[in-house]
């Protein structure tokens, strides 16, 4: 088996529950929240937890590198104003180190925003430093920035600004991507027949590189194609349809890395999951 689906299960209760979680639907990967995504501040991850979560992590069988947790809605590592980006980079580098304390080997973050009152570039630049930052202050993780959809003055749309971002990041072995279905599709990458699948992903490692992909969100889109809006759907439901998802199940270059369903009725997950790994041959 070389293909590792799952999905973004709850932690609610504790991290712990995110495994038990996952292993309920048939996970072999799973992402999760390691704080309460929507509040700044969390409780200090107690030793006993951390046992808990490692213990539970082990019987499951499913690897560190197979999970892939998402950092809190609120960060913004390329906010425009010094106290807003000061706030975010406190909290990320929180969330890198919870990570850690979790065995955990990376951590997916949603790049940032300029808010329109900087320029693209700047606000990119921004966001590598904040990067480069952390980076120094932790160890272990590797930083996983997720292509957006482009909604509002959200970066990292377009393969450039993934790019843009990795190469002013000084330590290159710990920064990875996550692509996003959804995303791209919503961006304008085309996914739905094989000639556009190959054609958007050659674009992608023309501008970015297989070698950072570390990770990927599973989801069909209920927004038009090229929309720049962010409405995921279940698998088939939406605009891209089903193709796209046994393109991917049959692509060797999305080996070995979560690849994680976040799509909006989680009671048929689990179906969702078998019904990716009967696409893989
Ligand atoms: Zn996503
Ligand atoms: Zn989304």
């Amino acid at each position: 088996m070389s293909k590792f689906v799952g999905a973004h299960v709850s932690a609610s209760g504790g991290v712990f529950n995110a495994v038990e979680n996952a292993q309920k639907i048939g996970a072999k990967a799973f992402a999760l929240f390691t704080k309460n995504q929507r509040q700044w501040n969390a409780k200090e991850l107690d030793g006993e937890t951390i046992d808990k979560f490692k213990k539970a992590l082990q019987e499951s069988g499913i690897l560190p590198r197979h999970v892939l947790p998402h950092d809190s809605y609120l960060i913004n590592l390329g906010h425009p104003e010094d106290e807003g980006r000061e706030k975010s980079l406190n909290a990320f580098i929180d969330e890198v180190q919870r990570c850690e304390l979790l065995g955990l080997d990376r951590l997916n973050f949603h790049p940032g925003s300029h808010l329109k009152k900087i320029s693209e570039d700047e606000c990119l630049a921004k966001i590598s430093e904040s990067m480069n930052i952390t980076l120094e202050k932790t160890k272990g993780v590797s930083l996983v920035i997720e292509n957006t959809a482009g909604q509002g003055s959200n970066l990292g749309w377009r393969f450039e600004h993934l790019a843009q971002i990795i190469d002013k990041v000084e330590d290159k072995s710990r920064v990875g991507v996550c692509i996003d279905t959804c995303h791209m599709f919503s961006a304008g990458y085309d996914i739905r027949t094989k000639e556009a699948y190959d054609r958007s992903w050659s674009e992608f490692e023309k501008v970015v590189g297989f070698k950072y992909l570390m990770g990927m969100h599973i989801n069909d889109s209920k927004a038009k194609f090229g929309s720049h809006v962010d409405r995921h759907n279940s698998l088939g439901k939406g605009e891209i349809g089903l193709d796209a998802f046994k393109f991917i199940m049959n692509d060797e270059r999305m080996n070995d890395i979560p690849l994680i369903l976040e799509t909006i009725d989680e009671s048929i997950w689990a179906e969702e999951i078998a019904l990716l790994y009967s696409f893989a041959n």
